[in-house]
């Protein structure tokens, strides 16, 4: 495997997606036997499907929740802990993901672009700030409400809805000189987009997963290989 050297002047830039936890068995979305093979993702995951049924958007992130609660950061998790710990204010991380593991392997750098499965939101934009909730709901009259009146949702960004974070990620993919992107299929935008916006600052871009993302021939390496396995191997510091 070519390994990729990190410089002192480096600042790195990791995107992850669900591909960096399903060594800790969550399931990708893309999966065969994935998230959604039992829930149409535009029955689950839309402002659409919790204005028709909040419950089932309830008792599917409650699933979820459960699933992230069990789960325990992996090899791959513990590599970008160590990177930052390395590289102090020269790292940020970007998270695809809902889980909490990349904090559990000491990850403080990072912002979750899609949300946090361990918070919830009021559904009314009054805003006030998401609080933390790992509730698992047995049924709605469970869920609690704001102060202001409106129910408590997900703190999740649906499809649809605005990611999180987005000036802050345009900042440090500015000054990123090394992306590196680890288990994301290059489907979801505008997350599929920031290697196009690194690449044109000319940062060096390196993808690692196990097969080439859609986005690949944007990257100026692809490393296939799961994420748990490569990672610890991969980066020199010099
Ligand atoms: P995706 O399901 O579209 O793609 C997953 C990617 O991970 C695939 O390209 C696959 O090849 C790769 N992969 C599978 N096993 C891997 C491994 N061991 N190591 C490295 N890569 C591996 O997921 P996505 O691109 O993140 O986008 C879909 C959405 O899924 C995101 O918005 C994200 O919020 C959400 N999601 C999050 C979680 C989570 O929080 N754990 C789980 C499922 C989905």
């Amino acid at each position: 495997m070519v390994k990729v050297r990190i410089l002192p002047e480096d600042r790195v830039f990791v995107l992850t997606g669900a591909g960096i936890s399903a060594e800790s068995g969550l399931p990708t979305f893309r999966a065969e036997d994935g998230l959604w093979a039992g829930h149409r993702v535009e029955d689950v995951c839309t402002p659409e499907a919790w204005e028709r049924n909040p419950w089932l958007v309830w008792e599917f992130y409650s699933m979820r929740r459960a699933a992230a609660q069990r789960a325990e950061p992996n090899a791959a998790h513990a590599a970008l802990g160590e990177m930052e710990a390395r590289l102090g204010e020269r790292f940020f991380l970007c998270t695809q993901n809902v889980d909490d593991l990349h904090e559990r392997a000491g990850s403080e750098r990072l912002l979750h672009m899609h949300g946090e499965l361990a918070k919830s939101r009021c559904e009314l934009e009054c805003g006030r700030a998401p609080v933390e909730d790992g509730a698992i709901y047995g049924s709605l009259d469970e869920v609690g409400r704001c102060p202001c009146g409106g129910r408590l949702r997900p703190h999740i960004v649906f499809f649809g809805e605005t990611p999180l974070g987005m000036e802050r990620i345009q900042k440090e993919l500015a000054r990123a000189t090394l992306m590196l992107v680890v288990g994301t299929s290059g489907s979801v935008y505008p997350a599929a987009d920031f290697v196009y916006w690194a690449g044109r600052s000319g940062a060096r871009t390196v993808y690692v997963g196990p097969e080439r993302p859609r986005n690949a021939a944007a990257f100026t390496q692809v490393v296939e290989g799961k994420a748990g396995e490569v990672l610890p191997h991969l980066f020199e510091y010099v």
